[in-house]
């Protein structure tokens, strides 16, 4: 399989520029830079979080190296044509942190926002994310920069499958394996799964459908794997409840993104007893303090295209969706949304990462001192890759595993990972976050000591 991919190896030239510098370079060149917006790099918020860990840990100095820095970055751009005609141009990209514990795993976003440094990050993500739930994998993320609302069903057919091709032999059952992540779905892994075949040869096909994980069911997907990430949301969410001996029953709850994850998350926690008072997307928000009936918001959001107008709740901007009173803050978008500018709005106990990167280091600090806890992403978002190991066993071992046994042991999975990430808190003194890492970190730093550095 040929691709047209430029792989930049181990630490790649064109890493992104840190945020320091960009600013001194603004500076330099005599731009304002009070009013110029400058993108913080969501990269050096791992950075960041991973050497606060490291330090705490006291990281052997040669595998903070190896650790801090991608191992491959592949760049595509290819052509697709689109139903008027014409041919437009597609960046795509696929970053691998790293396999020291298996092979490459995580997901393939769409979105405007996606570009290299983004890509970097997640990676980085999937690699703690694996290392902390003990699976046999390593991390990896990829995407395409644009917005799938601008391209009909047909378009995004295309677009996915000619990404696949561009990819290449750069992933692989046994190699990178990729899954759902924001705006994309099981329709979009078929079409992975259905074009990936095609480059193999027939006799060897049945072996090589564990590629891609996160499928529709009878392409050899998993029971529970769509509502997985929600699912071990609510499941971190019931370990610290369980923790600080509160009831579910009659909690209030806010969720920023309605879409897989925060949909789910919220279906799950109502079933318990909690109460969703707001939520909020890129259309606006809605709020109603006598309880948001998810299912009702859904079926809205299906024929309307967004929660901004929903009638079972008023209307709230940005501001005062984050300012809701509520015992539970679920981020289920983006990155970045926590800052230092927004965390002093927020008036919860509790935030719960559903989404990855959503609490920059400073919105960190200002939750830590206004005593709002915080369970961190890595931990807490990982049920959708664990449910993906599961997908990827069960397709390897041609089995299929019913939604009970599925739900054990991702329970299992989770409140293992949760007791070591509280336990280890304790031991250091430390934040859920700083934890999180630690226990990862712990895991990798054997690796690398047991095995050493080749040559
Ligand atoms: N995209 C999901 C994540 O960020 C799942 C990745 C996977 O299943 O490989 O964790």
């Amino acid at each position: 399989m040929k691709s047209q991919s430029s792989k930049t190896g181990h630490g790649g030239s064109d890493r992104a520029e840190p945020v320091e510098q960009m600013v001194e370079k603004l500076i330099e060149s005599g731009t304002d830079v009070t009013t110029t917006p400058v993108k913080r790099s969501l990269y050096q918020n791992v950075v960041e979080q991973f050497n606060k860990a490291a330090d705490l840990l006291r990281l052997e100095p040669d595998i903070r190296r190896i650790l801090s820095m991608t191992k491959n970055e592949i760049v595509v751009n290819f052509p697709v044509r689109l139903d008027n005609g014409g041919v437009k141009m597609f960046t795509g990209y696929r970053v691998q942190h790293n396999d020291a514990l298996g092979p490459y795993k995580g997901g393939l976003r769409y979105h405007p926002g996606v570009d290299q440094d983004e890509v970097r990050a997640l990676a980085s993500w999937m690699t703690w994310k694996c290392a902390l739930l003990g699976l046999p994998f390593g991390g990896a993320k990829g995407g395409v920069q644009m917005d799938p609302g601008d391209y009909s069903l047909a378009e995004l057919e295309r677009i996915s499958r000619r990404f696949v091709y561009a990819l290449g032999s750069n992933v692989g059952p046994e190699y990178d394996i990729p899954a759902p992540d924001m705006n994309t779905n099981a329709q979009i892994m078929a079409w992975f799964l259905d074009t990936y075949l095609s480059t193999v040869p027939p006799a060897e096909r049945h072996r090589h459908i564990h590629v891609v994980t996160g499928k529709p069911i009878v392409s050899g997907g998993s029971a529970g794997r769509e509502k997985a990430t929600g699912q071990g949301v609510v499941f971190a969410i019931q370990k610290w409840a369980e923790d600080r001996g509160v009831s579910l029953d009659g909690l209030t709850f806010m969720v920023q993104g309605f879409g897989n994850v925060g949909s789910w998350a919220a279906r799950l926690l109502v079933e318990l007893g909690a109460k969703l008072i707001a939520v909020e997307d890129v259309t606006g928000g809605t709020r109603n303090i006598e309880g948001i009936d998810p299912g009702a918001l859904l079926e809205w959001m299906g024929m309307h295209r967004g929660v901004r107008k929903y009638r079972g709740g008023q209307f709230v901007d940005h501001i005062m969706f984050l300012k809701t009173k509520a015992d539970i803050f679920i981020p289920a978008a983006m990155e970045n949304q926590i800052t230092a500018e927004t965390a002093p709005w927020l008036d919860v106990r509790l935030v719960v990462e559903a989404a990855n990167g959503p609490t920059d280091p400073a919105g960190d600090a200002v939750l830590a001192e206004r005593g709002i806890e915080v369970i961190p992403d890595i931990l807490c978002n990982a049920g959708g890759v664990t449910v993906s190991y599961f997908e990827w066993l069960q397709n390897k071992r041609s089995e299929f595993w019913d939604l009970e046994e599925v739900d054990r042991k991702l329970w299992r999975k989770m409140s293992t990972a949760y007791d070591r990430v509280r336990d280890t808190a304790g031991e250091y003194e430390t934040d859920l976050r700083t934890a999180a890492y630690i226990v990862a970190m712990t895991r990798l730093e054997k690796v690398y000591k047991d095995r050493g550095i080749f040559p």
